[in-house]
């Protein structure tokens, strides 16, 4: 099967060890006449949409058109044009902040529509609520078979370490590298307490390819480890690593974001069985000693 990356150079995307993988300074996928061009020359029977444009809690609340505009305009532009040229299967990701921030925990599959998302992303939120939307309405009036994914805080090596636009974790490493460097104090957002589930890039690639072989149905699977742990541990162990001694500080006039989103892995289970997650020191290891090497060429 001809199957094609989008975001292949990304966080996720460059963790799939296969598929053809069009770059973004070919194609702007913002762009219907870009992706229309794109499916020409590629061809591709099935899509790994993980394009998408993402950041952390600071990035969405200070461009919030930004992150609507180009996840409608993205991912619409990708489902409509899949289908028009007869596309088999398409698998979007979608984020867990598209579930309601006021919510019965655990997330689960069926959640993802029962109140409004949290404030700090909701125009990110919605707009990747739509994909999801669009995608169950094209199954249903097309006789598709696109779905959704839905990882958790993803984390890995090819991420981007912008200090100010970034995820937690690669703002952090390139935080405590530089702190390290100057020998200064560690100025952490928030209070420590909220609590997510990290997953690392290449189990969420792995994953995915597990249900674009054996997932027959369309409804979205969450991929997740089921497993919170707090900010003040992803810091501490992030310290540990570089061997950081100085103080660590808690900035609580910076956003805390949502205070923990746990989910429910069972459905994924169901569909690919066990699987031999990453583990959380072992992936922060290999995703530092990455940043350390590539310190000139990596995204920051
Ligand atoms: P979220 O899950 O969408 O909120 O994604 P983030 O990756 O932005 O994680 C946000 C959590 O990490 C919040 O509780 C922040 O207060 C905390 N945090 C601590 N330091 C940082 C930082 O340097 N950058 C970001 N983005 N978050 C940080």
């Amino acid at each position: 099967m001809r199957v094609l990356v989008t975001g292949g150079s990304g966080l996720i995307g460059s963790e799939m060890k296969y598929g053809l993988k069009p770059r973004s300074k070919d194609y702007d996928l913002t762009s219907i006449v870009d992706v229309y061009r794109m499916m020409l020359d590629y061809k591709p029977e099935a899509i790994i949409h993980t394009a998408a444009r993402v950041g952390g809690v600071g990035a969405n609340m200070n461009y919030p058109a930004d992150f609507c505009r180009d996840n409608l305009f993205m991912n619409s532009n990708i489902i409509d044009v899949a289908y028009r040229y007869g596309v088999k299967k398409l698998i979007c990701y979608l984020s867990t902040c598209v579930f309601p921030d006021d919510v019965i925990y655990p997330l689960n599959e069926d959640k993802i529509h029962l109140g409004p998302p949290h404030f700090s992303n909701a125009p990110y939120a919605y707009a990747k609520r739509m994909a999801d939307t669009m995608i169950q309405a094209y199954n249903k009036q097309y006789n598709t078979a696109y779905f959704s994914v839905i990882p958790t805080n993803v984390y890995g090596p090819n991420d981007n370490y912008h200090l100010e636009n970034a995820h937690v974790i690669p703002a952090l490493i390139h935080k405590v590298y530089l702190a390290k460097q100057n020998n200064t104090d560690l100025v952490v957002w928030g209070s420590g307490k909220p609590l997510r589930e990290f997953i690392f890039s290449r189990d969420v690639a792995q994953i995915t390819s597990l249900l674009l072989e054996k997932y027959e149905h369309t409804k979205p699977v969450i991929i997740s480890t089921s497993y919170e742990v707090s900010i003040k541990e992803i810091v501490e162990t992030i310290c540990d690593i570089f061997n950081f001694k100085n103080r660590i500080i808690f900035d609580t006039s910076k956003p805390d974001g949502q205070y923990r989103k746990p989910s429910d892995n069972s459905y994924l289970k169901q569909i690919i069985g066990d699987f031999q997650f990453t583990s959380l020191r072992d992936g922060l290891q290999e995703t530092i000693t990455h940043f350390e090497k590539n310190y000139n060429t990596i995204r920051k």
